[in-house]
């Protein structure tokens, strides 16, 4: 049994100019995650800490600076679980919250497991989360690139639909001393989205899975292919018999790849604290930290 703590910050075609700053970004979030670990802090706040860093991060496409959809509006998706109860929250086509892993957590501890649209922001002003203007999201590099979009769309909606690999959703797994697990996924989705598109990140089981008597994952990349196959629970029932979480990724990328032609990268923690992610995309950012290694690791 030790603490663990792994992150990442999308699977994508994420440019050598862009990977920097997203390693950067992945770092200091296992950073802020971990320090709560280490402290003898709950997984769940651990992961609500890691992923907010990323949120807050306008290099991600996750919070502030998520990709805008057609009609020029950042719509957030997120969603959170808790191994040790099973419960889990989730919000999407959040329009004025900046930090919905916090929202999506919130509904977890509630009565409930999914809230939409404006139904989530309600349940947020109630919950004494603060609504802000849309706008407040969209920065000036997002409008651009939905400028270009508005002139040459994307080719979206055929049989041989190629998805845009732009990297940048969030995610965090991580495991405490009390042998709880927690993960969290949070993104704005893919660019230029219809309005009303959602992904796997709230999606329970796809976007995010989480069990104290396997372990727990967060996945990114193409979100129908990976609500197809159910990623996150896929990725967590492969650690049965105690299998190298390594392995149980890798098993998992195979599977998308080969099942439903899928792109996208998947982050992992067992029961005992051992990590292991797996990508098929030309990048994806991470950063991890054992209690085992003692050390921050990460890339792009
Ligand atoms: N999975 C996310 C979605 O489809 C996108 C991503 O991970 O980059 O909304």
């Amino acid at each position: 049994m030790g603490l663990a703590l792994i992150v990442h910050g999308g699977a994508g075609d994420i440019s050598a100019r862009e990977a920097t700053p997203h390693r950067a970004g992945a770092i200091r979030a296992a950073q802020i995650g971990w320090e709560i670990l280490a402290h003898g802090g709950a997984a769940r706040d651990a992961v609500e800490a890691a992923v907010r860093v990323m949120e807050d991060d306008p290099t991600f496409d996750a919070g502030i600076g998520s990709y805008l959809d057609r009609n020029g509006n950042v719509t957030l998706d997120a969603s959170f679980m808790d191994g040790a109860t099973l419960n889990a929250g989730a919000v999407a086509g959040v329009k004025r919250v900046q930090n919905v892993i916090t929202l999506a957590r919130r509904v977890m501890e509630s009565e409930h497991t999914f809230l939409i649209a404006e139904g989530a922001e309600q349940f947020a002003q109630e919950h004494g989360i603060a609504l802000i203007d849309n706008r407040e999201l969209c920065t000036p590099e997002q409008i651009a690139i939905w400028q270009e979009c508005l002139q040459s769309p994307p080719v979206r909606e055929t049989a041989k639909y190629v998805p845009p690999q732009a990297g940048g959703t969030v995610g965090c797994v991580a495991v405490d001393r009390a042998g709880d697990i927690a993960a969290g996924t949070s993104t704005g989705g893919m660019k230029f989205k219809r309005p009303g598109r959602v992904g796997d990140s709230p999606l329970i089981g796809a976007g995010v899975y989480a069990d104290n008597t396997l372990g727990g994952a967060s996945s990114t990349g193409w979100g129908e292919a990976i609500t197809r196959v159910v990623m996150a629970k896929f990725a967590v029932d492969a650690l049965a018999s105690d299998r190298d979480p390594r392995e149980a990724a890798h098993a998992t990328i195979e599977y998308l790849a080969k099942r439903v032609h899928g792109t996208g990268g998947i982050i992992l923690a067992d029961r005992t604290g051992r990590i292991g992610f797996c990508f098929n995309t030309p990048r994806m950012a991470w950063a991890h930290i054992t209690e085992q290694t003692g050390e921050i690791v990460g890339d792009c």
